[in-house]
């Protein structure tokens, strides 16, 4: 049942809430990904590879722990505790990130490293490892509780909240990247915790629009005493308690320690075994704990899991191989606006930012019915404005390094959502909305169909020996998100209708737990595409172009390849939804 409460602009009053939480959520975790490998290089002077080791290791864990936050909210705490406990945490972890120590120095080849200062690093990546555990999951799960099963608004509404999420990921990378470049390593995680603790406050004061959708399934086991403790202080301090061991794995994936071969870090061992576990106990729920018909639905939903574990594992090359591939073979050849804006991209960045948020607004009027009439135009006013605003800002801010341009991800994805939203209210309107299957299906084609602008333009590079140009790679971004909007709300969306609703947060953990091994697949992947010059050499351009694009080939024929088996198990696994939308 829809909650008492009423909407505002078409959608559940709680999904805004979420939208800002999590929006200021992903501006710190993205914020702090945005800085953390330069920090480790340039301030503690870490190695590429033990940095890249660390980074690894933590991008594992930080999708691998929300499988835990899940099983527990779902159980005992209930979703809005978790995410209130989770968010104390990453507020923490964010703020000791600020704490910097001294920089390390190199006397004579030795580095001599702050490390203490390391120290807190460790913890308070730890402590955001745990907090996204908490909170992730749960948040995405109560967006889905807000709407009744088969609300027509349901996937516009995970659209929405998932141009919160993107909203905060561009201005992360602006606002913190900018700072901890500019300003100092400090001031840029400091504004990453800053962000967290405004998003907590917006949970906090905005909890009350939840309506009781996110409270525990039975309260009182949570008084139940537990060696003699209540059972919910037991699990806030076992959390915290855990924080330790996990700290301790951040220091083992950046010392190299007890690596398997100096290659398989202890955290990606852990991700394995959970990933076990979670199989394990998914065969025996499914075999023994589930009628027919949720059986049929959990195995369906565990197909759209692997299927955004193929999607991931493409997108994540867009900060791997589309980074190098940038920086080595695309000019970046739009320089003369910067001119315009005296070099900074900043005013522009803000403007647009602020115009983002009306898009969102207009197409929630979009999606509700009473406001059909007068919605489209509207709608195609703002979104004009703002791509325009976002597209001169696009050519302001493109002159800028390879690494920064990861951010035209985010931009599209917040172009795109409005369109999106709108889209499906669009065709289900008119009874054509695609099934889930269908939808995520077209996801994998989009994400293949991405790799070919780069693809050709490696191929270019090869041939003429020149720098082929950055316009390839936006196009690329372009298809690729058009692609993620297809199925990641869609996925978010499809987790909170078909999972047992007893195990729901514990399927949106897996849902994540397909993005850690995503993460690492990629890395896999795209070192067909390393390219080693030794020192005092020059790179044999035709070689490397020649790399890429077989990558790049590579990369569109799995997503094309799995995209066909999609297409044809869709109307089977369509069944085994039994009419859930
Ligand atoms: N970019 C999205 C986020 O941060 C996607 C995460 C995922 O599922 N891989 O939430």
């Amino acid at each position: 049942p829809i909650p008492a409460g009423g909407d505002f602009l078409g959608h559940p009053k709680g999904v805004y809430v979420c939208f800002f939480t999590e929006m200021w959520e992903r501006f710190s975790f993205y914020g702090m990904k945005a800085l953390l490998l330069l920090y480790l290089t340039k301030y503690h002077l870490f190695g590429d590879g033990p940095g890249l080791d660390l980074l690894g290791a933590y991008g594992g864990l930080v999708y691998c722990i929300p499988v835990i936050g899940g099983v527990l909210a779902d159980r005992w705490l209930g979703m809005r505790k978790a995410v209130v406990f989770g968010g104390i945490l990453l507020c923490l972890g964010h703020l000791g990130m600020a704490f910097e120590g001294h920089a390390a120095v190199n006397v004579g080849g030795q580095v001599v490293r702050d490390e203490g200062a390391l120290r807190i690093t460790y913890l308070s990546l730890a402590l955001i490892i745990m907090g996204v555990g908490f909170l992730k999951p749960n948040i995405s799960t109560i967006v889905g509780k807000l709407y009744a099963d088969n609300d027509p608004r349901r996937d516009s509404g995970f659209s929405l909240f998932y141009a919160g999420i993107n909203l905060g990921a561009l201005f992360a990378s602006l606002v913190c990247g900018f700072l901890g470049e500019v300003y100092g390593w400090k001031y840029g995680f400091g504004a990453a915790g800053i962000g967290m603790l405004v998003g907590l406050g917006m949970f906090l004061w905005g909890q009350k629009y939840l309506h009781g959708h996110a409270e525990p399934s039975a309260p009182h086991t949570l008084r139940e005493r537990v060696a003699g403790v209540p059972r919910e202080w037991l699990i806030y301090a076992l959390a915290i308690a855990g924080v330790l061991p996990v700290a301790w794995l951040m220091w083992a994936a950046g010392s190299g320690a007890f690596a398997l071969g100096g290659e398989v870090s202890l955290a990606l061992m852990l991700m394995i075994v959970v990933l076990g576990v979670v199989l394990l106990w998914f065969a025996w729920f499914t075999g023994t704990r589930c009628p027919p018909v949720q059986r049929q639905q959990m195995i369906a939903l565990m197909v759209l899991i692997f299927m955004a574990l193929v999607f991931f594992t493409l997108y994540e090359q867009t900060y791997g191989s589309w980074v190098t591939f940038t920086d080595r073979m695309l000019t970046k050849d739009v320089a003369p606006s910067l001119v315009i804006t005296g070099g900074t991209p900043l005013p522009w960045s803000i403007a647009s930012l602020l115009l983002a948020p009306l898009s969102f607004v207009v197409a929630a009027r979009m999606s509700d019915r009473d406001a059909a009439s007068n919605a489209p135009r509207t709608l195609f006013i703002a979104v004009v404005a703002l791509m325009l605003v976002l597209l001169v800002r696009d050519c302001v801010v493109l002159p800028q390094t390879a690494g920064s341009l990861t951010y035209l991800g985010a931009l599209f994805l917040v172009l795109l959502a409005p369109i999106f939203a709108a889209l499906w209210a669009w065709l289900d309107r008119r009874g054509l909305d695609p099934s889930k299957p269908v939808k995520s299906a077209w996801g994998l084609v989009f994400a293949g169909l991405s790799f070919i602008p780069l693809a050709w333009a490696a191929q270019q590079v090869g041939m003429t020996g020149q720098m082929a140009s950055v316009w390839w790679l936006v196009l690329a971004y372009l298809v690729l998100e058009i692609g993620e909007m297809c199925l990641s709300p869609v996925g978010l969306s499809a987790v909170t209708q078909l999972a047992v609703p007893r195990v729901v947060s514990l399927m949106m953990g897996t849902w994540f737990l397909a993005t850690a091994f995503s993460e690492t697949l990629a890395a896999l992947f795209g070192k067909l595409a390393a390219i080693d010059v030794p020192e005092g050499e020059v790179m044999d351009i035709a070689a490397a172009s020649a790399k890429y694009a077989h990558l790049f080939w590579l990369m569109m024929w799995i997503g094309l390849g799995c995209a066909v088996v999609a297409f044809i198990a869709a109307p089977l696994l369509r069944r085994m939804m039994h009419g859930v939308k």
